[in-house]
């Protein structure tokens, strides 16, 4: 199937590289994938044959979607580059992938994952509480994988270490269709500004 040349919208998205233990989680991996290629839209992630990522990535093709890999040459062959994608940059470090990601990207979305997933999670957000960019972050809790962690977060309002605009600056849902929908609609109509260039 061709994918689009110029997608509607383009979304990064971070999920484990392990497909993680319940059906659940490839479901929604899959749901997140097709989302994305029917609204003709573009996939842009760790650029992975592996796990949810893998996942992702074939069901963004297989709906149509256009895909955007960018993996750290020290991880092509321990991740799989995948050769699906319409567009798959291999770059110097972590960090490059993470910058070119961003750049790349109208939302971001995480999936469940591991550490890796977690950390672009966390960066991204405090990127957003910075100023660094106004693009909208998303968390979608499959199967309830993160009520741990947003109740961790939520201790962490009532202990006075985060201001409650802080949590309001990610959206959390558990149904992938709804909230893809959700950050679509928060995408600022103004023209990309290049504060992220400028900070990281
Ligand atoms: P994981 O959630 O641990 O399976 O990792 C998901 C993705 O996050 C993988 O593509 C990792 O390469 C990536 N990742 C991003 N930043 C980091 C980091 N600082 N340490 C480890 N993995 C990372």
């Amino acid at each position: 199937m061709n994918s689009p040349s110029s997608p509607t919208f383009s979304i990064c998205v971070y999920c484990g590289s392990r497909p993680g233990a319940r059906p659940e989680f490839a479901d929604s991996a899959r749901a997140v994938g097709q989302w994305i290629g029917r609204q003709g839209g573009q996939l842009v992630y760790g650029g992975g044959r592996t796990g949810l990522m893998g996942l992702v990535a074939e069901s963004t093709r297989a709906a149509g979607g256009r895909v955007v890999g960018v993996i750290p040459k020290a991880l092509v062959d321990k991740e799989l580059a995948n050769p699906l994608c319409d567009e798959l940059h291999v770059v110097d470090t972590m960090h490059e992938r993470k910058a070119m990601m961003a750049h790349r990207s109208d939302a971001f979305l995480a999936l469940p994952g591991g550490i890796g997933t977690f950390e672009e999670l966390f960066e991204i957000w405090t990127w957003r509480q910075l100023g660094y960019h106004d693009k909208p972050v998303g968390l979608l809790n499959v199967a309830g994988y993160y009520d741990g962690m947003l109740g961790f977060l939520r201790d962490s309002v009532r202990e006075a270490f985060m201001g409650e605009w802080q949590m309001d600056l990610i959206r959390t849902g558990e149904e992938p269709h709804a909230l893809l929908e959700a950050l679509r609609e928060d995408v600022p109509r103004h023209a990309k500004d290049d504060r992220l260039a400028e900070n990281i």
